[in-house]
């Protein structure tokens, strides 16, 4: 790993790299893969390294559903296979039912003709493997380096290190995560809400096997999502009230897990162990524009949308495909890959899919928030029907799966 005092190369005047990624998530370690296999030299900074990933090691408790379109790109970038054979949990089947009506809706691989709607996996494998795979493809990773301050000149960006270090690239790519202090630094504002909810995750055993499934209960206080693990147990992602997440982790493991039972309804039969739990919080977040002068917003700096849909990191991956085709087709074109006007391709088009998505799930999230018997039994009726409608759910589910 190259600390920022040892890369003489990076210290020197003018641009000297295409591209400066900010952030070395899952979002911007994969969009720093991305160009520099498409041949843009490429700089990653990231605060802080990761864990490396271990097999003997408990399951991280962050875990995301990753759609086709994600494995379809991870697969492109060389890393998707070793993700799937390290550790992966393959979902063929997703049931979403709602505790108040009883309506239920479901969407399963087969009958689509897929193999699988998506895979579960680690937060921590998928960053730690892209983190590797960084170094055989040139990128240069500079950690811990944060970044202080940036200018846009005429033709560079200039990066100001917290070391005193400076760095200057075509391109500065923002994915530091929903609080990104560099789309701040840029005077880009953000809209949405806080849902006043937090995300209560852990890992569990149940009484009955998951059967490669996702099951998600939508609760008057938010929905329950059961995501199944390689080992057999289900990762959990409980929305709850402030003050019920405040309650539920302090329960001790028997009673947690009673709650857990009732709140699934049992679907997996009784829970039989628990993890210990975390929870995060929630908000609805979209960054008013992707792009400033020489920088773009990527992943959470540029949106976060509530986990009911598990599409976060998802929508954060397609930003990463859209950026390095549009930087492809300006440098075919002989384009300067910084240039505002080629910057706005890919602020347009992933602005405007990301906020149609973000809208979408809070949509969902005020539908299944309703509590009046009257809205409860239209609900119902609307879930059921389009259970029933295969040419919508069809759409529905390649809409999901970013095909
Ligand atoms: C409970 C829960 C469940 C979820 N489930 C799913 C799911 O099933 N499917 C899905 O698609 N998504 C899911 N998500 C969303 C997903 O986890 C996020 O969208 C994703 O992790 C965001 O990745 P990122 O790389 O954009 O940001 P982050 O992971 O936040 O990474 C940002 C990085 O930037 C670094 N950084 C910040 N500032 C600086 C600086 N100044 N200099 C250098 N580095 C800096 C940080 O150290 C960090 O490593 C879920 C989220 C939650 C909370």
């Amino acid at each position: 790993m190259n600390a920022p005092a040892q890369d003489a190369s990076i210290r020197r005047r003018g641009p000297a790299l295409d591209v400066a990624v900010v952030g070395g998530g899952m979002v911007g370690a994969a969009a720093a893969l991305a160009l520099a296999r498409a041949g843009f030299s490429t700089a990653l900074l990231e605060a802080r390294a990761p864990a490396a990933w271990s097999a003997e090691a408990e399951v991280d408790l962050r875990v995301v559903g990753l759609a086709p379109s994600s494995l379809a790109l991870l697969d492109e970038l060389g890393v998707w296979t070793s993700i799937r054979d390290a550790r992966s949990s393959p979902y063929t089947h997703m049931h979403v039912w709602d505790a108040q009506s009883g309506a239920a809706i479901d969407f399963d691989a087969a009958s689509e003709r897929h193999d699988r709607l998506g895979c579960i996996v680690e937060n921590n494998l998928v960053q730690w493997t892209l983190w590797r795979a960084l170094e055989a493809a040139g990128v240069r990773r500079l950690c811990p380096a944060e970044v202080k301050g940036f200018e846009a000149r005429d033709d560079r960006v200039q990066l100001e290190l917290a070391d005193g270090a400076t760095l200057a690239a075509s391109l500065l790519v923002a994915a530091d995560g929903a609080a990104s202090p560099l789309r701040q630094l840029a005077g880009i504002g953000t809209r949405g809400r806080d849902y006043a909810q937090r995300a209560v995750v852990a890992h569990v055993s149940t009484e009955r096997p998951h059967e490669s499934t996702a099951w998600q209960r939508f609760l008057p206080g938010g929905p329950l999502a059961l995501l199944p693990l390689a080992d057999g147990r289900s990762s959990i992602v409980w929305s709850l009230s402030e003050a019920d997440a405040r309650r539920v982790l302090a329960l001790d493991d028997q009673a947690f897990g009673d709650e857990l039972g009732v709140a699934s309804d049992f679907r997996l039969g009784r829970i039989t162990a628990s993890t210990p739990r975390a929870a995060f919080p929630l908000k609805l977040q979209l960054a008013e524009r992707y792009q400033a002068d020489r920088l773009v917003l990527l992943g959470d700096a540029a949106h976060t949308v509530h986990p009911l849909a598990g599409q976060g990191v998802n929508l954060g991956l397609r930003d990463v495909a859209e950026l390095r085709d549009t930087l492809l087709d300006a440098r075919h074109a002989g384009r300067d890959i910084g240039a505002a006007h080629v910057l706005r391709r890919y602020a347009r088009r992933r602005r405007s899919a990301d906020t149609l998505d973000a809208l979408g799930f809070d949509a969902l999230a005020r539908i299944y928030a309703w509590q009046s018997p009257a809205l409860v039994a239209a609900r119902g009726v609307g879930t059921s029907l389009l259970d029933r409608l295969a040419p919508l759910k069809r759409r529905i589910g390649e809409h999901a799966a970013g095909l």
